[in-house]
């Protein structure tokens, strides 16, 4: 009996011993992996640059909220892990989103970038825009619909998620703030569908703004191999320029 519980003892010793180092091991991988990805979100921040994407992707989709509390313990906006994480997945994505046509892709664009003084009505399809020139959604629905995209200003809610299994689009376009183009982009690449981001300027619910260029950019990208037109560019952003000076790309001559 002496002998057993002797054994017993030793048995139970080495299995603490193993889950003790386990548990380190757990500990200390947790550790690397959580300041690799603030070290990468650092980089990102600097450059605008990600390397090894997807296992970035990874890393940061698994730690975001240590990763975030960490950015919020050194005073750094954690919005950047959004674009970032935005910006990941729309390079994973660029070359199915460009082998979509036009015609099978929807934009959604959010409410908060019309003018206050916006006449639009609510309808169950979002808010449909009388193209009033009051603000550059507008021109932005004339040119993507032009390509025959599925254009929505976007309600808010789960009106995303409605049009799209409604309409059953094989790509998406989606604009919005950080978290809301971050959250959208991950739900619709979790159901396969080839999605980019763009994210806006300035947030804050009212009256926000985009970055018109890198919007048309996205719009544009796959079909047509051409460049960006500058002038459509200026138009666009002449809608919203009156109010944010910002937002308006000058043409070089
Ligand atoms: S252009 Fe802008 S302000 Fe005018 S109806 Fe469309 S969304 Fe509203």
């Amino acid at each position: 009996m002496q002998i057993l519980g002797f054994e017993g003892a030793y048995v139970a010793g080495i299995l603490i011993v193993v889950f003790a180092f386990i548990a380190l091991l757990a500990v200390i991988l947790f550790a690397v992996l959580v300041t690799a990805g603030v070290i990468s979100v650092l980089i990102f921040r600097k450059t605008r640059r990600v390397f090894i994407p997807r296992a970035t992707l990874f890393v940061i989709s698994l730690l975001e909220a240590p990763i975030r509390h960490l950015m919020w313990f050194f005073k750094r906006d954690d919005k950047i892990v959004d674009q970032m994480l935005v910006q990941i997945r729309n390079s994973l994505y660029s070359e199915a989103y460009r082998k979509t046509v036009y015609s099978k892709r929807a934009i959604f664009l959010p409410q908060c970038l019309r003018s206050p003084n916006c006449p639009a009505k609510l309808t169950p399809e979002g808010i449909k825009c009388v193209e009033c020139g009051q603000c550059g959604i507008g021109e932005v629905k004339k040119i993507a619909e032009s390509l025959r995209y599925l254009f929505f200003v976007v309600p808010g809610g789960s009106f995303v998620k409605r049009m799209v299994k409604k309409y059953n689009p094989e790509a998406i376009l989606g604009v919005g703030c950080p978290m809301e183009v971050k959250e959208g982009t991950a739900m619709m690449a979790s159901v396969g569908l080839p999605v980019q981001g763009v994210t806006l300027l300035k947030d804050g619910c009212v009256d926000t703004r985009v970055n018109v260029k890198e919007l048309l950019e996205r719009i544009r990208l796959g079909e047509s191999k051409k460049e960006v037109d500058l002038e459509e560019v200026e138009k666009v952003s002449k809608k919203w320029v009156e109010k944010e000076p910002a937002v308006f790309v000058k043409i070089k001559k």
